[in-house]
């Protein structure tokens, strides 16, 4: 049975991808997280480094959408190229209908997208049930909601046993 928990690949973080590879595997849809991910948490607005990135991925041909338990208002402070899309319906991750959502904004198929995320609980376990690729990256800092600070604990104890791979590091 597969570990809903266990990423699908491991790498540091979002600068540290190989894209061409997800490329080459047949990944055209790439859902980012924004806490920690992107971004330091309760940064308001994407960052010229963050944005260069997803700029570059566009470019590359990738669709890109924004996925965050964040408000919508804050969710769409990471868009403002008209290209970058988010969902910021109904639901929270880990919950199926978040991830609907996403792929239902990209127009995408599951075994076309991934899923590039910091938390295991949320990201990782989300993007497993509906069954596309998930990536955990490691946090950005360690600034974060108090009770993430605690599931950080158990991740960490999780990330231990799990053989993680690390193929589509750059
Ligand atoms: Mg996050």
């Amino acid at each position: 049975m597969q570990n809903l928990l266990k990423p699908d690949y491991y790498v540091n973080s979002i600068y540290n991808i190989n894209y061409q590879k997800l490329k080459d595997m047949g990944i055209k849809n790439i859902i980012f997280d924004i806490d920690n991910t992107l971004v330091k948490w309760k940064t308001p607005k994407i960052n010229d480094k963050a944005k260069i990135l997803l700029e570059s991925l566009i470019d590359m041909g990738f669709n890109i959408c924004i996925l965050s338990n964040s408000s919508a208002k804050r969710v769409k402070n990471f868009t403002d190229n008209d290209k970058i899309l988010y969902f910021s319906g109904i639901g929270i991750k880990p919950m199926k209908n978040k991830f609907y959502g996403a792929l239902n904004v990209l127009k995408a198929k599951k075994e076309e997208t991934c899923i590039v995320g910091d938390q295991i609980f949320t990201d990782i376990l989300g993007g497993n049930r509906i069954g596309i690729t998930t990536i955990l990256v490691e946090p950005i800092d360690s600034n974060e909601l108090i009770t993430t600070m605690f599931i950080r604990k158990i991740e960490k104890k999780i990330k231990k046993k799990l053989n993680m791979n690390n193929d589509i590091c750059s």
